[in-house]
């Protein structure tokens, strides 16, 4: 049977884009990709590159008191939000063409419109027109979530922070994870008065604890009123702004509230069940580890899936997929030991095990140094940052890497190589320190602190 395309995409994020640029520019295939809002997805449109510009943002207020304590005549006055604005309007404008030339010089067909999935092969637009692939790959991502309380319509989501006309002088943001805590750091750094409610008990539950609580204390003294085991019950919009009552039972008025309570899979309406795909856990598509779904036409990649809802995850799983369908080159991604960063002020770096995962399936030595650092220490700061290593006491392997400090980010993606290729704790010993950094704790730790 001849089909219009070798492979249609549903989706222009970073997974989406990535498959159709590979499969027609470097594996030849007649590549169609349908996006129904802009070009380049969550992360370049409204998650990590905007994000990451407001974490730049935000931080020269701390960095400029560091400033004048280091001796500079220097008072940095107020925040601007509509010049950041209009600055990052036009960044994400450049981007959103770069991915449109990318995948015109690649020769793909871009139809901006929704497409829905007919028949295994069959894609059908919004436009009424259907066409048809011998492969579709969905890549249509995810979506924040608010909880089902009263008032929610009234929160934003961090869909909708970059596009605030102007910023909030106090705010509510709830959740605990990713996304709330760096919004947190973000809007306080912003000049925002920032409480957070974290239904637990600690925030970014999953990650290390020793990690995770010192990033709680750091923001706690930069001024963000954290309240665990707290969490929004209702919301009512008043003269004076969004009333906001807590479960445990305290009301108080913020100017602006945020749910960061998650994100979904984008499946609805997909035509998926009538394909005979039972979808998982919140509308998540169930994949093998080659990213193909039970219809052995239709594939799917990224927060779609719901594996890892990384940028660099959902990229390699695209490219994967292109390996193995495209090239004769079964490919899989492998999904263990990736690092990844949550950029809080301090940021917090990690790959592999935490700590009490680990614990909890082997014998392990912990090695972990938690100091003031030169820069911040000189300046009269109280902050403090961390290096850890969870190493096996079988294998002496290093199981997980965790970093709270500034720049931790850029410090993991290095560690991530040594953790990934299986590197002991006598090998990051035999690493000689690089003077005076902070990470050269990571090579010099010589006793540990815990073993189990
Ligand atoms: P997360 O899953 O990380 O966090 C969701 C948070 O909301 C958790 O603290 C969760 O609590 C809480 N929560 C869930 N439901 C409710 C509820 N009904 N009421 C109150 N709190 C609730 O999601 P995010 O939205 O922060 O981020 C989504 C994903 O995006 C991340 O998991 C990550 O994969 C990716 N991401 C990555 C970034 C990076 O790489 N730097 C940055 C941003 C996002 P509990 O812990 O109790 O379940």
């Amino acid at each position: 049977m001849a089909f219009d395309y070798d492979l249609f995409v549903i989706g222009g994020g970073s997974g989406g884009v990535r498959a159709a640029r590979l499969a027609s520019s470097e594996a030849g295939a007649k590549v169609a990709l349908a996006e129904e809002f802009r070009m380049g997805g969550t992360c370049v449109i409204r998650g990590c590159v905007p994000k990451k510009l407001m974490v730049f943002a935000s931080s020269y207020r701390e960095m400029t008191v560091d400033a004048a304590a280091y001796g500079w005549d220097i008072n940095i006055g107020d925040f601007n939000w509509p010049t950041f604005k209009g600055k990052l309007d036009l960044e994400l404008d450049r981007l959103e063409n770069a991915y449109r030339n990318t995948l015109a010089r690649a020769g793909v067909e871009v139809f901006n419109e929704r497409a829905t999935i007919d028949d295994a092969h069959t894609i059908k637009l919004a436009s009424g027109k259907t066409v048809t692939a011998k492969h579709i790959l969905i890549a249509t991502g995810g979506y924040p979530v608010k909880p089902d309380v009263p008032g929610a319509d009234l929160a934003i989501t961090s869909n909708e922070i970059f596009n605030l006309k102007e910023l909030p002088k106090s705010v509510l943001i709830v959740g605990g994870g990713f996304i709330a805590c760096e919004f947190a750091c973000i809007l306080n750094g912003l000049g925002v008065k920032v409480t957070q409610f974290y239904r637990g008990e600690q925030i970014l539950r999953g990650f290390d604890l020793e990690a995770t609580s010192m990033i709680s204390d750091e923001m706690v003294k930069q001024g963000i009123k954290l309240r665990l085991d707290d969490n929004a019950a209702s919301l009512e919009q008043t003269d004076g702004g969004i009333l906001v009552t807590d479960t445990q039972g305290g009301t108080e008025t913020y100017d602006q509230v945020m749910f960061a309570t998650g994100r979904t899979p984008n499946t609805n309406g997909l035509g998926l069940e009538a394909l005979g795909l039972e979808l998982g856990r919140g509308g998540a598509i169930p994949v093998d580890k080659f990213s193909q779904t039970k219809v052995p036409s239709i594939f799917a990649v990224g927060d779609v899936t719901n594996r890892i809802n990384l940028t660099p995850v959902a990229i390699r799983e695209g490219a994967a997929f292109v390996e193995t369908i495209f090239h004769g080159r079964p490919t899989s991604f492998d999904h263990d030991q990736v690092p990844s960063a949550v950029f809080t002020q301090p940021e917090l770096g990690t790959v592999g095990m935490s700590e009490e995962e680990a614990a909890a399936s082997e014998a392990i030595e912990v090695y972990s140094a938690a100091f003031k650092p030169m820069q911040s220490s000189f300046a009269g700061r109280d902050s403090k940052v961390l290096m850890k290593l969870v190493v096996s006491k079988a294998t002496q392997r290093v199981l997980g890497c965790h970093i709270v400090a500034d720049q931790a980010g850029e410090m993991i993606q290095l560690a991530g190589i040594a953790v990934k290729m299986g590197a002991t704790k006598a090998q990051f010993d035999a690493t000689c320190a690089v003077h005076p950094t902070m990470a050269e704790e990571l090579v010099t730790m010589k006793t540990p602190v815990r073993t189990t």
